[in-house]
């Protein structure tokens, strides 16, 4: 089988760089999001990072041109994803809104359609079991910024077979991405071992322990990594970190996953890092400079 049309589901941070990808490298998308803003957001990103890649002299302004005739956007699974060789849901991390997606689209969509979701977390098996064909359901975890990051984590649920498993190989290949296979446990293998250091730096911060500043700074120029579990958090989202949490927390039952009382905080507040505008980090439109958010100067 050979994968021409591709429905994205949900786009927000990570739909929009999804979509990007896929009309970029030939697919003809269908990007699907419940909020006309988030689609018409969307679309804005992907033109501007397009032209970052032009001016990098990455891609060519045909290739933007043509990328964005690839796009088409709508409000529902409806009106596209019948025609859909290929479905890959970004909508939300929360488990009841994915399952209601994934019984729609299991009468929507044809049945060779493979159905993937780019959850951070929740079952792939339990999402399988949702539908008649949880031999077509995947995981295909992109990292973000998607248009960047080379790995694709492809989680195989319980009952995926081997054929829906190669070819999302194959398309991940096409998309110029790395996959790398994993079985169906919480977290898989990125947020199973990133989640708990960006909880255990929410704590540091939490007990006193050290400043937002402080605490990024060290991880940063201490353990080499690119930017510090502070800013990263704020970059994932708050919610969406607080999200993988909980479903670490409950899949294994072990209180050591258990989300910061300071992070559940900030997400009630509605404080969700760069997407709200603040997290640990104040993000002003247009700036790229980082100041530590009012809350935490001493
Ligand atoms: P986001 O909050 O930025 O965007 C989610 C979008 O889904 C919103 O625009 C919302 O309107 C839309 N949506 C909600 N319900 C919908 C529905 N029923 N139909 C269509 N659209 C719907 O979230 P995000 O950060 O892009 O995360 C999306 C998924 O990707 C989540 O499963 C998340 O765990 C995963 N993920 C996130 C990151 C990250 O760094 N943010 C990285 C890898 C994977």
């Amino acid at each position: 089988m050979s994968i021409k049309n591709i429905t994205v589901i949900g786009s927000g941070t990570m739909g929009n760089g999804i979509a990007h990808v896929c009309a970029q490298f030939g697919y003809q998308v269908s990007l699907v999001d419940i909020a006309q803003t988030a689609l018409d957001k969307a679309i804005v990103t992907i033109t501007k990072n397009l032209d970052r890649q032009v001016q990098k002299g990455a891609i060519t302004e045909e290739v933007k041109q043509q990328t964005l005739k690839n796009i088409q956007t709508f409000t529902s699974v409806k009106d596209c994803a019948g025609s859909s060789d290929l479905v890959i849901e970004a909508a939300s991390e929360n488990a009841v809104i994915k399952e209601k997606i994934f019984r729609e689209l299991d009468e929507i969509c044809a049945p060779h359609c493979i159905l993937a979701s780019n959850t951070s977390s929740i079952s792939i098996t339990k999402i399988g079991a949702c539908t008649k064909r949880p031999d077509k359901v995947i995981g295909m975890h992109f990292m973000n910024p998607v248009p960047v990051m080379k790995l694709v984590e492809v989680i195989r649920g319980y009952a995926t077979s081997n054929e829906t498993n190669n070819l999302v190989f194959e398309v991940s290949k096409a998309l110029q991405k790395i996959p790398v296979e994993v079985n169906d446990y919480p977290g898989f293998v990125a947020n199973r071992i990133l989640m708990p250091m960006i909880n255990e730096a929410i704590y540091s911060l939490y007990e006193g322990v050290a400043g937002v500043y402080e605490i990024d700074t060290v991880m940063k120029l201490g353990m080499a990594h690119p930017m510090g579990p502070l800013q990263l958090a704020d970059f994932i989202g708050l919610d969406v970190c607080l999200a993988i949490l909980r479903v670490l927390h409950e899949g294994f039952g072990n209180p050591k996953y258990a989300p910061c009382p300071l992070l559940v905080n900030m997400v009630t507040a509605g404080y969700l890092g760069a997407k709200s505008g603040e997290g640990f980090y104040k993000y002003e439109a247009g700036s790229k400079e980082l100041v530590v958010s009012g809350m935490f100067l001493k």
